[in-house]
């Protein structure tokens, strides 16, 4: 073997052996790696999940794939209490795809997925959910999470969903409450949902719905917003039926209930 090829044989070990080094330095003092936690979006462990929120909850978010707990037992909720992997053909619509479920939806060859959103770049068809350019009856699943607090006539939107949503189909309807992930600084008189259309600026927002681009805080009464435009609604206490380890390791909220919501057969 010539000279030459020695040298470049022995610079590309060099360089091969830094770069093991360097990843297995970064993994040894990652603070995320470990095995305590457990995402079933993206089925990868981490020592904890990273804080996230205006006043940050600890172990929320997903250091590898971003997912938060909402994200986490939503999936679970999906694999584990519907028929969401049936293997059945559904035609599914996504309200909002900004979350890593978007992948775990598309990835599924029995599902024909439509994402849509009225502003976000990644979303497949641009819609307004209060007026939505589809026929009734056309979707077999809907998935619209943490949208309706943003939305001016939310009851117009409710009843666009259910129009659009086939007999016998159901949608997954989840929005923030106080005792999940809103933080708001004006003491709650009561636990009804809290609208006034005079509260426009970013502060008194913020102070009364927890966020600028709130325009409500909901409350106990969310399922009868979601009942009066037709649907049958189960606050589902799933997480609560999971063991504590489960709940842990996966970092999910105690108080966060799934709202499915059923149209009639
Ligand atoms: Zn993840």
């Amino acid at each position: 073997m010539s000279r030459m090829k020695t040298s470049k044989i022995s610079q590309w070990w060099i360089a091969r052996r830094r770069s093991i080094r360097h990843r297995l330095q970064r993994l040894i003092f990652n603070k995320f790696t470990g095995l305590g936690r457990y995402c079933n979006c993206c089925q990868k462990t981490s020592r904890k999940f990273k804080p996230f929120g205006p006043l940050p909850r600890e172990n929320a978010q997903c250091p590898n794939c971003d997912a938060l707990e909402r994200h986490r037992l939503s999936w679970l909720y999906l694999t584990q209490k519907t028929d969401f992997l049936d293997n059945r053909p559904k035609k599914m619509l996504h309200i909002a795809p900004m979350t890593q479920l978007t992948r775990l939806f598309q990835s599924q060859p029995h599902i024909d997925y439509l994402s849509a959103d009225l502003e976000h770049p990644n979303a497949m068809v641009k819609m307004d959910i209060t007026k939505i350019e589809y026929s009734d009856n056309v979707f077999d699943v809907i998935y619209c999470s943490h949208v309706l607090e943003h939305v001016d006539d939310d009851r117009k939107a409710m009843r666009e969903l259910y129009r659009v949503l086939k007999p016998g189909g159901w949608a997954i309807l989840q929005v923030p409450f106080p005792e999940t992930t809103l933080h708001i600084e004006e003491p709650i008189e009561d636990e009804l949902t809290f609208e006034d259309p005079t509260i426009i600026s970013d502060e008194e927002r913020l102070r009364h719905y927890g966020q600028v681009d709130h325009v409500r805080r909901y409350g106990s009464d969310y399922q009868d917003r979601l009942k009066d435009a037709g649907f049958i609604v189960k606050a589902d206490e799933f997480v609560r039926e999971l063991n504590s380890r489960t709940v842990q390791r996966l970092g999910l909220m105690l108080t966060e209930d799934i709202y499915l919501c059923r149209k009639q057969n």
